[in-house]
């Protein structure tokens, strides 16, 4: 799947296309490269921002017109020049939208530790982008308020799970009366509600926080961030993940309540997930430990095959997935 050109607004299927060419299975001579035929790769939110072209450097390259888009992925490796990888080895990390890609720089792919675990279960790294901000930039305490926006997201769902196993009153917000029954029913929040049917998002948050929220853990920016700033308490703390709600607009919203971080004295700290590669393998064995002992659980929404990564990875923006989606392409 290649970008076909720069977007500026709202993605089309049209923007990418599926094109058909050879791959070679041979790593070059000498070289430390493995070549891996991708399993599941990830439809993840960031992939919009790289999609525009930036004047001033982005955080992560643009993606380019005509060469193939990238996210993580789990992958077998096929052929290896690399001492650490052999064929057959199961990994994850950054590869491409495509059935085989030649992987030149392993140095943040990461062995498969749990292979009796769902292997779709790898892909991306919504885990450790909730377990890294919850724990680390939010840093809970028992009994703490916490709220959760995209609450049924891929992060979101972990993010409140995590919340509820630290003995925290939890709540989410999500786009739909399905996700919002998800997430009371499956996921164990306290309480949930739909924000697009909700014409005063301030009036919804008093409604479950009479006493105000002491963790906001933000995955959408605009509105919500604008009207949770004034339902925060003391010395609470945002955990900044994501502003989806505002990748596609050419202008950002502005926020209007800022001034709320200063009157209650409150922590407002962004983090990157890749910056916590470092706690990967601890992270791996604790939330395995929980999926095993079934106290976590964890929704996917698949589809089969490349031609359908395009509209899956739209449909992050209009809500259409239902938990984290993939692109299955083990039948391809
Ligand atoms: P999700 O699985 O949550 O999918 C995106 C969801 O966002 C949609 O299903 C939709 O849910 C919601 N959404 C879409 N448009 C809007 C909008 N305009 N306003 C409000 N909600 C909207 O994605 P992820 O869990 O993968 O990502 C969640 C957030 O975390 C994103 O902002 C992403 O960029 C960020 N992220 C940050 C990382 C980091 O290192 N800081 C790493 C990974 C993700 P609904 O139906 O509920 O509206």
């Amino acid at each position: 799947v290649i970008l076909k050109r720069y977007v500026t607004r709202f993605p089309s299927e049209d923007d990418m296309e599926v094109v058909a060419c050879t791959a070679r299975l041979a790593v070059p001579a000498g070289s430390a490269a493995v070549v891996v035929k991708n399993l599941y790769v990830s439809c993840d939110p960031y992939m919009r921002t790289c999609m525009t072209k930036h004047e001033e450097p982005n955080y992560l390259p643009d993606f380019v017109p005509g060469e193939v888009l990238m996210s993580n992925g789990v992958s077998r490796v096929v052929t290896s020049g690399h001492p650490d990888f052999k064929a057959g080895d199961l990994l994850w990390g950054p590869t491409g939208w495509e059935e085989y890609t030649l992987i030149t720089n392993t140095d943040i792919h990461f062995k498969i530790n749990h292979p009796e675990m769902p292997l779709s279960y790898y892909t991306g790294m919504p885990g450790l982008t909730a377990y890294a901000g919850f724990f680390d930039v939010a840093r809970p305490k028992k009994g703490e308020c916490v709220f959760v926006s995209a609450a049924s997201g891929a992060v979101g769902q972990i993010v409140g799970q995590l919340a509820k196993l630290t003995g925290c009153y939890v709540v989410g917000s999500a786009g739909s009366d399905e996700k919002v029954s998800l997430l009371k029913t499956k996921f164990g929040f306290d309480g949930a509600f739909n924000y697009k049917k909700e014409h005063d998002l301030n009036a919804a948050l008093k409604r479950f926080f009479p006493d105000g929220i002491d963790i906001y853990f933000d995955n959408v920016g605009g509105a919500m961030l604008d009207a949770v700033l004034i339902n925060m308490r003391m010395h609470g703390r945002i955990a900044a993940c994501g502003h989806i709600s505002q990748y596609n607009l050419e202008v950002p919203e502005g926020v209007h309540n800022l001034f709320s971080l200063v009157t209650k004295r409150v922590r407002m700290e962004g983090f990157m997930v890749l910056d916590y590669h470092s706690k990967y393998r601890m992270f791996e064995e604790e939330i395995v430990g929980y999926l095993k002992e079934g106290k976590i659980c964890y929704v996917e929404d698949v589809v089969d095959g490349l031609e359908k990564a395009p509209a899956a990875l739209i449909g992050l923006f209009t809500g259409r997935n239902v938990g984290k989606q993939l692109v299955n392409l083990l039948k391809t």
